[in-house]
């Protein structure tokens, strides 16, 4: 593959001087059902222009990443700036790699777009380029006790990574300057009076290094933990008639069920639970009887409409639960095909639909036989 290492990753996970048992550094915790690194090296394995990705690690920390496909380990170094130099070495061996972006595995939330500005900017010929922000505080200097004075907050900028670098200069200078001690791989050009051009970075593109950042981290999955219940209640009266409507199944019945379009008070529970859960107020609002666009529909084409709603907004059924109250007709031979129909208009498995059916002791208006009622409650999952 030609050109496919034009461009690699240097991910900067640990050096040897890390200790392992006292806490878990913080690349290695769970976030959205992946380790922070993980989702870092996900944003550049899924970038059509980054070939290799060389992750460097401390030793002891092997057994967090080894089962990570598509990467390469390297081991890290006593300083982060020997364990960079570790990775570029690495690079370099490879013999077909021109460019390297170095990036803190502390920082998941790099997006195509900061990693497309960096390597167009490389592609522009420039030999270091680094994704910055501008600072919006005011910035101050203190000597710890008093303000010396008020920076220039105009010519201020956060810098991020990842920082882009052509090979053969970086690896130069970092074996040049081996001696030294720098914080960031981009002042190794300051030091060499050599240019470092700066892109835009993200304040989404935050690095993870205290509790606070971790719990800001969890907020960028808003919905991905969230579990969704809702409850519908739905009752309607008997007519003269020659059956009734329950779930989509025809039960034959001296009287109807009373409402527009085919009353079926089952799915219409099912309906509200559905819309409950994904906070879409009710049944009502969606499908008013004075709307002639629903005039004479059947309840499938609610239930579908509700659960499209849901699938829109990310949400899958987990499992739902009918319960259906009156005293006739005999519901227990249908409840069978109440369950498959629910769960063919739904379209998710039978196993996932509880269909139950039960009486008031023969007190009050289900009692009287006057009517039939129905509860649901559904359980969706954002996916
Ligand atoms: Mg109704």
């Amino acid at each position: 593959m030609t050109g496919k290492n034009k461009f690699a990753t240097i991910i900067v996970s640990g050096g040897s001087g890390e200790r392992m048992n006292s806490s878990i550094p913080k690349q290695y915790l769970p976030l959205n059902n992946k380790m922070v690194v993980e989702h870092t090296i996900e944003a550049f394995a899924n970038h059509p222009e980054i070939g290799k990705i060389f992750l460097v690690v401390a030793k002891d920390a092997e057994r967090f990443v080894k089962d990570i496909p598509n990467i390469h380990i390297v081991y890290g170094g006593k300083t982060r700036q020997e364990s960079v130099r570790n990775g570029l070495r690495e690079a370099v061996k490879n013999g077909d790699i021109e460019n390297i972006l170095i990036h803190d595995a502390v920082r998941p939330f790099v997006s195509k777009n900061i990693i497309d500005n960096v390597i167009t900017s490389l592609k522009e010929g420039n030999k270091a380029v680094i994704p910055a922000i501008k600072i919006s505080d005011t910035i101050k200097e203190s000597d710890g006790n008093n303000i010396i004075r008020t920076l220039d907050r105009e010519k201020l900028y956060s810098v991020q990574t990842p920082q882009g670098f052509k090979l053969d200069s970086i690896i130069e200078l970092h074996e040049k300057f081996k001696k030294e001690s720098f914080s960031d791989d981009s002042l190794l050009f300051e030091n060499a009076n050599m240019e470092v051009k700066i892109t835009e970075g993200s304040k989404n593109n935050f690095k993870i290094t205290t509790e606070e950042d971790m719990a800001q981290a969890e907020k960028m999955f808003p919905q991905s933990l969230e579990n969704r219940i809702g409850q519908g209640y739905d009752v309607h009266a008997f007519e003269e008639g020659d059956g009734i409507i329950l779930c989509g199944i025809k039960i034959p019945y001296h009287r109807k069920l009373k409402g527009h379009s085919d009353a079926d008070v089952a799915w219409h529970a099912l309906t509200d639970a559905i819309l409950g859960a994904i906070g879409e107020g009710d049944i009502g609002e969606h499908f008013s009887d004075k709307d002639d666009r629903w005039r004479g529909h059947d309840s499938i084409e609610f239930l579908k409409h509700a659960y499209a709603l849901a699938k829109e907004k990310g949400f899958v059924i987990i499992n739902a639960d009918i319960t259906i109250i009156c005293e006739e007709p005999k519901l227990f031979e249908h409840k069978k095909d109440m369950r498959k129909s629910t769960s063919l208009a739904l379209g998710i498995d039978e196993q996932r639909i509880n269909i139950k059916a039960t009486t008031t002791e023969k007190m009050g208006f289900l009692g009287r036989k006057e009517g039939i009622a129905a509860q649901a409650i559904a359980n969706l999952a954002y996916k």
